[in-house]
């Protein structure tokens, strides 16, 4: 069983479409077990809040339930249990997720919204330079860990294809 890092019950199995998406049905967060693959083939929908929004994980849509926890308290990943990640969405926004490296994301009850609108914005948002500065240190220093086969010019390449669900 997976248990909700905030609550510490056990998470409830939610269909849509071909997903199956573990949701708590006290705080309304939900645990998605793949970025790219999972919470990605929502996000690539043409619009992801009106699919949900009929759907047994429209709870989660909008931020109406508070966990007895504080959101910025250490989450216990709900496969592991051991502390989540907390990390920027998209490397600049102000939305913070958490992330066990080896299980999954937790969003909290609304943030899958919030990342949605974020998401359409960013598309014609143009960078003010704080932002901008951020985004650079931060993906130099992604590299300086990776050590990118092909150079580091190559892996932007293929990082920005995946952000834009173009690889
Ligand atoms: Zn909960
Ligand atoms: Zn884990």
């Amino acid at each position: 069983m997976k248990t909700c890092p905030r609550c510490q019950i056990e998470l409830k199995e939610q269909s849509f479409g071909d997903l199956r998406v573990d949701m708590c049905p006290t705080c309304e967060g939900s645990w998605w077990e793949d970025e790219d693959d999972e919470l990605g083939q929502v996000m690539r929908l043409e619009d992801p809040i009106k699919a949900l929004e009929g759907s047994d994980l429209a709870p989660i849509l909008v931020q109406d339930k508070t966990p007895g926890t504080s959101l910025d308290a250490p989450a216990a990943c709900p496969v592991c249990s051991k502390n989540m990640d907390r990390y920027r969405y998209l490397m600049i926004s102000e939305i913070w997720l958490d992330r066990c490296p080896d299980h999954g994301i937790w969003l909290d009850d609304g943030e899958l919204s919030a990342i949605v609108d974020y998401f359409a914005k960013s598309q014609d948002m143009e960078l003010d330079p704080v932002a901008s500065a951020r985004l650079k240190e931060k993906l130099r220093e992604i590299a300086a860990r990776h050590k990118p086969e092909g150079g580091f010019k190559a892996w932007m390449g293929s990082l920005v294809g995946r952000i834009l669900g173009i690889e």
